[in-house]
């Protein structure tokens, strides 16, 4: 008979199916692909209990955990320490167990940064970013990290555009202005990266488009979409038919998780198998 040891007095019920999101599905890939006998779980927190479930994870025995909105701010107050990027962003998206104590990383703009390395350095590029919520501070400040030399940002409400702006003329090595989206814009001629930072195309309004003049568009610049669903967004078909270099919300989603499961299990995982589970999920 199987001698059965039982340390734990605590086991988790939950008493409905939570629902598996995207997330859940490519990360437990990864883990059945790379034979890891661990668990990457769903869990419903709401705003009041947050304190107690950073605590609770910690006493529990989590290797780490990504948080999601709207706890990515309010999540560092419980927090033992901050990696570079998240401390400049200010936003945790993935907190990992180092020395017993819960470091918060921003994960979301490294793993853009992975999937932009795959068609450009983004070193000394020209970028222009529309957006200036979560996804579009993540992905500024690290593609500035990343030695780009001028970024634009371009965004509908002129309170939060200038305000990353500043952060980046701030604390960035990097030129930063601001453009107000008033009206059609005009991607300027020397662009080299373009990138949809906001939520513009997303799942149901899939029929969206941004509103810029695509006659500025040319085919020497790469573009990229955040938005992971549906993945082939207005964006990405515009850009593909005029022969850019195109990277699709998928890349980010993936490469974010790649880093996640290297920060928590110290395996680097591969790539191709979380973006097919992903690919299975969004059809
Ligand atoms: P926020 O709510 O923080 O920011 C949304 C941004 O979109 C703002 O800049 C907002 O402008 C702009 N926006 C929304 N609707 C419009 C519109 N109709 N016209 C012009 N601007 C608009 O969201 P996040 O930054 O957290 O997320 C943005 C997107 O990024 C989401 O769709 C999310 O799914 C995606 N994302 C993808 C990730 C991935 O791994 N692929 C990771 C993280 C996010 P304004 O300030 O004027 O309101």
């Amino acid at each position: 008979m199987k001698e059965l040891n039982f340390k734990q007095e605590l086991t988790a019920a939950f008493g409905q199916p939570i629902a598996e999101n995207p997330t859940q599905v490519m990360i437990e890939a990864a883990y059945r692909h790379h034979n890891l006998d661990w668990r990457y779980l769903t869990i419903e927190v709401g705003p009041n209990d947050l304190e107690a479930a950073v605590r609770g994870a910690k006493v529990m025995g989590f290797q780490g955990f990504n948080c999601t909105i709207p706890h990515k701010v309010k999540v560092i107050e419980y927090l033992d320490g901050l990696g570079q990027s998240a401390a400049l962003m200010g936003a945790v998206n993935c907190v990992v167990r180092r020395d017993g104590q819960w470091i918060g990383e921003n994960t979301d703009g490294k793993g853009f940064v992975s999937s932009l390395r795959e068609l450009t350095d983004p070193n000394r590029k020209k970028v222009v970013i529309f957006g200036a919520g979560g996804a579009a501070r993540a992905i500024s400040v690290e593609v500035a990290l990343a030695g780009a030399s001028h970024i634009t940002i371009v965004n509908r409400s002129i309170e939060r555009g200038e305000e990353l702006t500043k952060l980046l003329q701030d604390k960035l090595p990097c030129y930063a202005d601001f453009a107000p989206w008033e009206g059609t814009y005009s991607i300027p001629e020397e662009t080299d990266v373009v990138i949809n930072a906001t939520s513009i195309g997303l799942f149901p309004d899939v029929d969206a488009r941004l509103d810029f003049d695509l006659n500025t568009l040319t085919s020497e610049m790469v573009v990229a979409d955040v938005i992971p669903n549906p993945p082939a967004t207005n964006l990405v078909r515009d850009a593909r038919e005029k022969g850019c270099k195109v990277i699709d919300g998928l890349g980010m989603l993936v490469n974010q998780g790649v880093i996640g499961i290297k920060h928590w299990t110290g395996i680097d995982p591969d790539p191709s198998v979380m973006r097919s589970a992903l690919e299975e999920v969004f059809g």
